[in-house]
């Protein structure tokens, strides 16, 4: 058995059942055994959108790059990346914004959040040459200047609480011990969960997910916009409208797994509920990736790069499909833009 499932059972003998969210964060961030904790995890068990084409990065360093313009070129500025992973992405964004405003780049106070010490160490590798300021939380982020943000596939770490409709009410989905084996079952007293849906009939079995990490952390990057001007841009998988549905996943090597039999061993991650991040403040979106991406120019950008290497055009194309195609990362990826309300965030002008 691995060793992190083992402790996991020692907790639930010493302290009873444990929450989904219990669960999820344990799982993903023990310091010891915790998915991101052991290594690089990007590639082998999956692969997101700045590793499948630097044109994401790129375009998203020019996002920024129009944002800042916007708000009359601020001469000292935060650049925030939550959850930063290889730092391909935060390479391709600076890499792209150096070329048109130099000056952005050199300006900027280049700040990484991220728990990981292993990821860390790539990162440090990948920026090699940047100035780079590295936390492990947001609130470490000071708030008197304007901030720019960006957190790719970031919230779907954060774990949610789980709640399932009985013929009694709403009971919150924890994880037991049997014998060896970790399992679901619900809690025995009826809660409710502030959740839009619960407080309405729902039909037996339905589950609902809340997010109060997520919800909070929102809440937090929404207020600094309440003193400081800029832009928080949050792409992740998720629906845009409160749903019923259970999202728990686990992913490894490319393919979905239990997410109880290998803690630890597996990526772990629930669908981000944007309605409730919306929440947070001012705030536009979700729009869909493939829409974000087309208006920041991705056809453009794939031409000239085919251009430049004939040789990859076949590699490009698939990137691009990868990327926008509703089957693919097109419409399950969404984006939303927390801002402070003066100028609407490139891409985001006709959104609601
Ligand atoms: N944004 C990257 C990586 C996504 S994987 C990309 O698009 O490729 C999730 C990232 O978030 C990893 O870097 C992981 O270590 C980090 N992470 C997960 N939970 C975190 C937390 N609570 N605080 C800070 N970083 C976290």
């Amino acid at each position: 058995m691995n060793a992190l499932k083992e402790k996991i059972l020692r907790l639930i003998a010493q302290t009873g059942p444990i929450s989904v969210a219990q669960y999820m964060q344990i799982a993903l961030s023990d310091p010891e055994h915790g998915y991101y904790m052991r290594g690089d995890p990007l590639g082998k068990d999956f692969i997101t959108a700045p590793e499948v084409s630097q044109i994401f990065g790129e375009l998203l360093g020019l996002f920024f790059v129009q944002a800042w313009e916007d708000r009359g070129r601020p001469a000292r500025f935060h650049f925030v990346e939550l959850g930063p992973g290889r730092g391909t992405l935060m390479a391709d964004m600076l890499r792209a914004a150096e070329k048109v405003r130099p000056n952005f780049v050199e300006t900027a106070r280049i700040i990484l959040v991220e728990t990981s010490p292993s990821l860390k160490r790539i990162q440090e590798e990948t920026l090699a040459l940047r100035r780079v300021t590295w936390l492990t939380r947001f609130e470490e982020v000071s708030g008197d200047v304007p901030l720019f943000l960006i957190a790719n596939e970031f919230f779907d770490a954060l774990p949610i609480r789980q709640f399932v409709r009985s013929e009694r009410g709403w009971h919150e989905r924890m994880i037991i011990a049997e014998g060896e084996n970790l399992k679901f079952a619900l809690a025995p007293d009826v809660v409710v969960p502030s959740h839009p849906l619960a407080a309405k009939p729902a039909p037996l079995g339905s589950i609902v997910e809340i997010n109060p990490a997520a919800d909070a952390l929102a809440r937090q990057i929404g207020e600094r916009f309440d003193e400081q001007d800029g832009v928080a841009l949050i792409i992740d998988y998720g629906y845009a409208q409160p749903s019923f549905g259970d999202t728990l996943q686990a992913v490894k090597n490319n393919a979905f797994a239990d997410p109880l039999t290998e803690p630890g061993e597996a990526d772990l991650t629930a669908h981000v509920d944007f309605s409730a991040l919306k929440r947070a403040g001012h705030a536009l979106g979700p729009i869909t990736q493939r829409e974000l991406l087309e208006r920041l120019g991705i056809e453009a950008r794939a031409e000239r790069l085919k251009k430049e290497n004939p040789g990859k055009a076949t590699d490009i194309d698939a990137a691009v499909e990868r990327l926008t195609a509703p089957k693919q990362m097109g419409t399950l990826f969404k984006a939303l833009a927390i801002f402070e309300d003066r100028e609407t965030p490139p891409g985001f002008e006709d959104a609601h």
